[in-house]
């Protein structure tokens, strides 16, 4: 089963429609189109082909749009390389995925000296060659891959094919609806699946991408009140900060905008309410890479009775408890549809994806009897203590709640009696202390989730994605 080439189709389909817009410049669809053909001949000069894999490194701007739809117009795998990686990290992702062509922006370029990369400028100034445009694409082939955060290992590299893209775009256009003037806004990066999905409901949808090279709160609330976006991505500290920019210089949002689609953890209930005050909705949402985006959406009807939850799946998906008999058991939680990876590549290719047609997530969580899902805590960092589970989101939970605290991590620590004890890191306001914060978890939860330990740190180890990394809190211990 193929696709037409979705790049055409939308310039034969709504050529002269918003399709990106960056800075002071615009671009219609079938402007867009024009130029990913010739960028899709300049990659053709470099020997780029449809059996070939490039990774790209790059800010989000309009010239790293163009070069991936070039390579989407010559149907070569992509490889999107987070620019806030280290060399070493970059090279061993590099290493993994066995690329053909390296292509990085100038800026850039030094990060990845070791891999021959082609510039930007460089590629922007090859002769096209003439190369066989691909009418057709495969629902198969594999469009983009990405590695994965790290967060509990490493980072592994996820196949994205056309299908997936296509099924999560519709997924979330049956979810959102789609107008013909929608403009998403984007200032999440492109080499993420935040990002890189907002280009593909561009094109699956004939929408407009309004986008920024990076995330600035002031920005972002001036294009919420000027009128010409409907749509944006954030995560919860985002839109807290644009927040307090609205309330701050008492902006008006325009009736125009819609919706905010919130990923990575559960947002504060008075982040919601803030928002509503300013007719923003906001919808929060639970996916990861294996998923291309989005899997489930808690609606904004829903939130303030839902605390917590991830919501429901979107149409075409389904989610359930590995092993739970009933509602509110807790485990694995699993999911099945069209938006699932086919797979890893490099080492851990060979690894299975989906384990009896569903994909394990390596999320722990739970269905309430409403059959919303509420995501726990990540299976591999479970503490097991004297035969009780206990989670470490839920004690940090309980630390970051108390005046003094910044940040905490927990993990668990090794004890000759329990098996396992739970132990916290904690970064302070200056001149506080840990002493109060036995007797606060005592008050707050069961003893045998008090940790045994309170180690007062300057900051947590996290990810270039700003995870905690409780993987190198035991190794500190
Ligand atoms: P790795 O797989 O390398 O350990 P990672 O899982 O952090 O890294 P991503 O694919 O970027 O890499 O992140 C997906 C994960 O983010 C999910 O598996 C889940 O643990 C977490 N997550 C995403 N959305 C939510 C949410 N709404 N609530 C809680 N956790 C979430
Ligand atoms: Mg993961």
């Amino acid at each position: 089963m193929t696709y037409p080439n979705w790049l055409s189709q939308r310039a034969y389909l709504t050529g002269n429609q918003l399709a990106l817009s960056f800075g002071k410049n615009e671009w219609t669809f079938s402007e867009v189109n024009e130029l990913a053909l010739d960028y899709a001949g300049k990659l053709a000069h470099f020997g780029i082909t449809q059996h070939s894999r490039v990774a790209l490194l790059s800010k989000s701007n309009a010239e790293a749009v163009f070069v991936i739809y070039g390579c989407m117009q010559i149907g070569c795998e992509m490889v999107m390389l987070n620019e806030r990686l280290a060399g070493a990290e970059l090279a061993y992702q590099l290493e993994d995925a066995g690329v053909d062509r390296v292509f990085a922006d100038a800026e850039l370029i030094e990060k990845v000296a070791g891999a021959q990369p082609v510039s930007f400028d460089e590629l922007k100034l090859a002769k096209p060659a003439v190369f066989p445009l691909k009418t057709e694409w495969a629902k198969q082939q594999t469009i983009s891959i990405m590695y994965t955060s790290g967060t509990t290992g490493n980072p592994k590299g996820v196949r994205q094919t056309a299908e997936n893209h296509f099924s999560s775009a519709v997924s979330s256009a049956l979810n959102l609806g789609v107008s013909p003037d929608d403009v998403w806004l984007c200032t999440v990066p492109l080499f993420h699946i935040s990002g890189f999905s907002i280009l593909m409901r561009s094109l699956v949808y004939g929408m407009g991408v309004r986008l920024y090279g990076k995330f600035d709160a002031a920005v972002c609330a001036d294009e919420l009140s000027k009128g010409q976006v409907t749509h944006s991505s954030m995560v919860g500290v985002m839109l807290e900060q644009v927040l307090r920019e609205i309330e701050q210089r008492e902006l008006r949002v325009s009736p125009r905008f819609k919706q905010i689609l919130a990923g990575g953890g559960p947002v504060p209930v008075s982040y919601l309410q803030r928002a509503e005050a300013h007719g923003i909705q906001v919808l929060q949402t639970y996916g990861m890479t294996e998923t291309s985006s989005q899997t489930t959406t808690l609606q904004t009807a829903d939130a303030k009775t839902k605390l917590g939850s991830a919501g429901k799946p979107l149409f075409l998906y389904q989610v359930k408890i590995d092993g739970a008999q009933a509602a509110g058991e807790h485990g694995e939680i699993l999911i099945r549809g069209p938006q699932v990876t086919p797979g890893y590549i490099g080492q851990f290719k060979d690894r299975p994806v989906l384990v009896d047609g569903w994909l394990a997530t390596g999320d722990i969580g739970y269905l309430d009897a409403e059959g919303f899902l509420f995501v726990v805590d990540r299976r591999s960092d479970l503490i097991v203590s004297g035969g009780e589970n206990v989670y470490p989101a839920e004690i940090e939970k309980v630390l970051m709640a108390h005046p003094a605290v910044r940040e905490a991590g927990v993990c668990g620590m090794p004890d000759d009696r329990w098996g396992e004890v739970p132990a916290a890191f904690v970064v302070l306001d200056a001149g506080e202390t840990a002493e109060q914060l036995p007797a606060f978890c005592r008050s707050q939860l069961a003893g045998y989730k008090v940790p045994k330990t309170f180690r007062v740190v300057g900051s947590l180890p996290r990810s270039a994605s700003n995870k905690l990394l409780r993987r190198e809190l035991k190794k500190w211990l």
